[in-house]
């Protein structure tokens, strides 16, 4: 029997309503919730996404703040940037899009950004609270992967989960939110020995490596739930790290790509935006920061 299709379009639309709807109350309170976006140079995929995020705050009625600097900005000039939107208390949630040109420091932006304001999780001191298993923002598309598998009752608690990819952005956090929701976790890397030995005890499997179709069935655990993070560009058009016609057919539940995880990125930062601005209203408890 063919998998369950694990519907990013469908939760990342639900996510956005709940959203309009609660942002909707706070701006009868008065609180509009602001996401500032800093978009360096001209990468043609960053633009893309920067757009996606305006109309999802469009859609929901977050007001967005697009700043377009040109490649050339100097790491002082984007950290003045950064510093003016951090002192703007009508700015609840900021963020740097990358990649950013190579005269940039990314960390040493990162570290400019209040975390109190930090949307995409990325700031040390979330990290480390993420770590900890303390309140934080966590980083968007490892949430929303914890978002489809709650959403589609994947049980967590006790299953096996198996990353593979171990980036700061995706494969660690990922691992940590697994971690923290009771799943045994194991990550893998391009020096781990037998991979397939590996993702084939994987009752959740999370792809994220960046090479088309490389997960294969032959790999999978019959009945596992796959989830693809994969975004490759290739002349079929976007792929997916996961051959998702043949594991389908051996998967319990498998995401798409387009259509999975990539949607649920943006509808996670909405509601990080949305909770930045509640904190820092006093709305709702603030994290130490
Ligand atoms: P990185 O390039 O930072 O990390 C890739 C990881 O895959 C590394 O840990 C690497 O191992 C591992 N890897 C590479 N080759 C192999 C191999 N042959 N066997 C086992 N492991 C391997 O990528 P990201 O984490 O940033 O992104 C991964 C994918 O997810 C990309 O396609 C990206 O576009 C997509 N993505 C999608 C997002 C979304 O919103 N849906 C958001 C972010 C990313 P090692 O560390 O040893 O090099």
């Amino acid at each position: 029997m063919s998998a369950q299709i694990i519907d990013g379009k469908k939760v990342s639309s639900d996510i956005k309503a709940e959203l309009a709807a609660e942002v909707a109350e706070l701006k009868k309170g008065g609180l509009e919730p602001c996401l500032a976006v800093a978009l360096v140079g001209d990468d043609p995929a960053s633009h893309v996404y920067v757009r996606n995020k305006e109309e999802a705050c469009k859609l929901i009625g977050i007001k967005s703040i697009k700043e377009q600097l040109p490649a050339s900005t100097t790491q002082e000039e984007l950290l003045a940037l950064v510093k003016s939107w951090n002192d703007d208390p009508s700015v609840h949630g900021i963020l740097v899009q990358s990649p950013v040109p190579s005269q940039i420091n990314e960390h040493e932006v990162l570290l400019t950004i209040d975390p109190a304001k930090d949307v995409d999780g990325w700031h040390p001191f979330n990290v480390g609270q993420l770590m900890v298993g303390e309140s934080t923002f966590e980083s968007c598309t490892p949430s929303g992967i914890i978002e489809l598998l709650k959403r589609y009752n994947i049980e967590m608690a006790g299953a096996k989960a198996v990353i593979v990819g171990r980036s700061n952005i995706v494969g660690k956090p990922v691992a940590l939110l697994l971690l923290h929701n009771d799943a045994t976790v194991e990550i893998c890397h391009s020096r781990t020995k037998d991979l397939a030995a590996e993702t084939k005890t994987a009752d959740i499997l999370v792809a994220a490596i960046g090479k088309p179709k490389f997960i294969t069935a032959d790999m999978v655990k019959p009945g596992a739930a796959v989830i693809d993070v994969g975004m490759n560009r290739t002349e079929e058009g976007l792929c997916g790290d996961v051959d998702f016609e043949a594991v389908k057919e051996v998967a319990a539940a498998i995401t798409p790509v387009p259509g999975g995880v990539g949607l649920m990125t943006v509808a996670m930062l909405m509601g990080n935006t949305v909770k930045a601005a509640k904190q820092q209203a006093g709305v709702v408890e603030r994290s130490i920061v």
